[in-house]
This record gives structure tokens, sequence and C-alpha cells, in this order.
């Protein structure tokens, strides 16, 4: 393993390759991106997939709609055979109560500024989109046709193969255990295969980024916990677009080829990197999902497995420099979205240690860790 590098990158998930990817696309030398595990073996590969432009901050909007468009040519820009499966068929979002509805309506006017045709849809248009969908007590929805989703094994394999052409090494089975330090810098990363010295470190670790950094002496305020998904047999054709209902707590989707994959957010969820998954999920997720879409309990169920979200207290993401060390960039805190905003995310990373202007410049200083002491939380109405 090479003993140097500029710039070693910690997690083989999206987010560390497509930040590989950027930087050796600026002409970055010497990467070294390390994984513990196989690449994409943490959240990403466990993930719903699931990319939506309907958000309620201006911050998320810019992030996922600069995302979409980047996924849009990506398998052509990474030169990646295979493609990665990006379908856009639209996030349906129900509505349930006059709160909620004022809230979709604000999103709504804020969301067509950015250009996006969002629409809201009257109960009795609902159907029209999701003809499963059961009428009791739903107010309508909204309903934008450019989400969508796409598979995070070819996206990521697209980057990571993009990011190997360009001169990137990879060290999978490599943990990375500590750091030695030179006051704030971090001059060598210690890891299971050995040691690398190196001038730039990113923590894209995800659910263990907060463990990363408390071997460099920082203290990252995030929490991660286990989320679990369930996945049917595949059956004919029953809905198209992403159903996420905010009241129920639950996202789902039928995927091209039949099964539909489910899943929803525990309150009582302990913290921490358990990734066992339970019977009582299985039952919430069918009981919610079945309440609103009925026709899917017909489908038997196949399997189910769990992830990590990895959660900030405002859930966005945190970038850029903690305060404490010098050259470890943080790329952490994606909660239940991280796979959406990566092609952004990596892009702006890149930017940050290349020294470059930011494809979001106010990226700088409102995704920050600093904003947590200042009080400038990016508060996201729409996040389940
Ligand atoms: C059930 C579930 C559903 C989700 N649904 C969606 C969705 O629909 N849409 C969406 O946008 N997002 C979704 N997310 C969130 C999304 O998966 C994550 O935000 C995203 O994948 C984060 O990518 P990452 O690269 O930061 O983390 P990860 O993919 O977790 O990668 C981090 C990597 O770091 C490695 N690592 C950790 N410690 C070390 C160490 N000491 N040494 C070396 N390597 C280490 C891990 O092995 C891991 O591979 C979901 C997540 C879950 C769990």
């Amino acid at each position: 393993m090479k003993n140097k590098a500029s710039v070693v990158i910690i997690g083989g998930g999206v987010i560390g390759v497509a930040t590989a990817y950027e930087l050796a696309l600026r002409g970055v030398k010497d990467i070294v991106l390390v994984e513990k595990n196989t690449l994409f073996s943490g959240a990403t590969a466990r993930c719903g997939a699931g990319v939506r432009q309907q958000w309620g901050t201006e911050m998320n909007l810019r992030l996922s709609i600069g995302s979409v468009k980047r996924y849009e040519t990506l398998a052509e820009e990474l030169e990646y055979p295979h493609g990665i499966e990006f379908s856009q068929t639209g996030y349906f979002m129900p509505v349930y109560s006059e709160k909620q509805q004022q809230q979709f309506e604000k999103n709504i006017i804020l969301q067509r500024k950015f250009g996006l045709d969002v629409q809201y849809l009257q109960p009795n248009e609902c159907r029209s989109v999701v003809p499963i969908v059961s009428l009791d007590g739903l107010m309508g929805a909204t309903y934008y046709d450019k989400d969508g989703y796409l598979s995070p094994f070819h996206t990521t394999a697209a980057y990571a193969e993009a990011a190997i052409r360009k001169g990137v090494t990879i060290e999978k089975r490599t943990e990375v255990l500590g750091f030695v330090m030179d006051n704030e810098r971090i001059v060598c990363v210690k890891t299971s295969k050995g040691d690398i010295f190196c001038d730039t470190v990113v923590n894209a670790a995800g659910g263990w980024s907060q463990e990363i950094a408390k071997m460099a002496g920082v203290h990252l305020p995030l929490i991660s916990e286990r989320h679990q998904i369930l996945v049917t047999e595949p059956i004919e054709r029953l809905f198209r677009p992403m159903v996420m209902s905010f009241t129920h707590g639950f996202y789902t989707q039928q995927e091209p080829n039949g099964p539909i994959l489910m899943g929803v957010g525990d309150p009582n969820e302990p913290k921490g990197t358990n990734m066992d998954h339970s019977y009582h999920f299985l039952h919430t997720v069918a009981s919610l999902v079945t309440s609103v879409l009925p026709a899917v309990g017909k489908a038997r169920v196949v399997r189910q497995w769990s992830g990590l979200y990895n959660i900030s207290p405002d859930k966005a993401p945190i970038l850029g420099l903690p305060k404490e060390v010098n050259n470890m960039f943080l790329a952490v805190g994606f909660s239940g979205h991280g796979f959406m905003v990566a092609p952004m995310v990596s892009e702006i990373t890149a930017q940050m240690i290349t020294g470059e202007e930011l494809s979001i410049p106010e990226a700088r200083y409102k995704l920050d860790i600093g904003r947590y002491d200042r009080g400038e939380l990016i508060v996201e109405p729409s996040v389940v």
C-alpha cells in the first residue's frame, strides 16, 4: 500500500468515491481512498435510492436540483456503459391535515421559484397518479414528475471506476485506526494495513464519521441510527412514483422489475451502529403502507435489511473544516438523504479542497459546523 498521499479519503460510500472522482477531475494527484469493508457496503448500498427535489429550504433545493441535473447525464460523463438506472417517475406526497397542506403550499411557492413545476393535486386527482391510493382522509398531494430514483450500486461503481481511471487508488478492507497529529493538522493516517502520510483528509465515513473525527480530537454533533427497509416479491405494476407520507413517516416505491420497497423511521430507535433487523419494523411498515396503499397488502415479503442514518441536529449535511483541525474536510451528517445530493456535495467538497469558488457559494458558511454554535440551523420542514 502507498505510504504517501496528497488526499486520503475515508469511506467508500457514494460520498467518498464521488469526492475522489471530483478531486481527480480537478487534476489532484496521489489520492488514496480507504474503506474498511468493500465499496458501498455502508448506507449507500442499503438506501431507498430516492431522489427528490421537493424540499422546503433553499439549501436543500439547491443541493438536490444541482444533483439531479448531474445525475441526468452522469453515466455518459463517467463513461459507464451499464447506465445508472435514473428513473424520473416522480414523488407523490399525500396530505392529511390543514397544517400539512399549508406547509406544502408554502413549499410549492418556493419550489416554483427554483423552476420546479410541482403540482398540488386535489383528492379527486390523486388516483390519476397513484391509482391504488386510499382516499380515506386524503386532502390532496404534491407531485413532481422529475423526482425519482436510481441504482446506488451502478452510481457508486460508475464514480469509482471513473476515479480509478483518473489515477485514484482505492484500498478496500483497510480500516482507519487513528491519526498522527502535528498541532492542528493530521500528518499521517494510521490504518490496519499501514501508515499513510498525507496533506489532506476527507472524512466521508457515514455512520462512523463521528468516531473518525474523535480520533483527531474533534467532536461532531452527530448521531447514528438504524433505519430498515423491507422488500416484497415482484408483482404487477401498482404505482410508479415514490410515495412518501410525512403523516405516517414512510416512503415506498415499486422498482422497475416489480418488487416494492418500503421504509419507515422508528422514534424509539436507540442511537448507535446496530444493523440487525426486527419484526417490529416489518409489522409497522407493512401496516402503515397498506393503510395508504391497500393493494400492496397482496405482495409477499421477500426480505429486509438495515443501514445507518448519520443524523445532524438540523438533518442537513456538515461540510468543510472543523475549527480544531485545519486539514480534515467533513462530508457528513446526511441523515436520510445523502444519496440524492451526492453529486453536489462531492463537487463542493472538492472545490473547498482545491480552493475554487463553490458551485453553491453560501454552502461555505451555511453548511459549516459552526452554524450550530451560531444558532443558524437549516430548519427543513419536509423530512421523514
Ligand atoms: C434505510 C435507508 C434508506 C435511505 N434512503 C435514502 C433515499 O431514499 N435517498 C437518499 O438520498 N438517501 C437515503 N438514505 C441515506 C443515504 O444512504 C446516505 O445518506 C448516503 O448513502 C451516505 O453516503 P456516505 O458515503 O456518506 O456513507 P456510507 O455509504 O455509509 O459510506 C461510509 C463508508 O465509510 C466506511 N468506514 C467507516 N469507518 C471506517 C474506518 N474506520 N475506516 C475505513 N472506512 C470506514 C464504511 O464502511 C462505509 O462504507 C438512506 C439510508 C438508509 C440507511
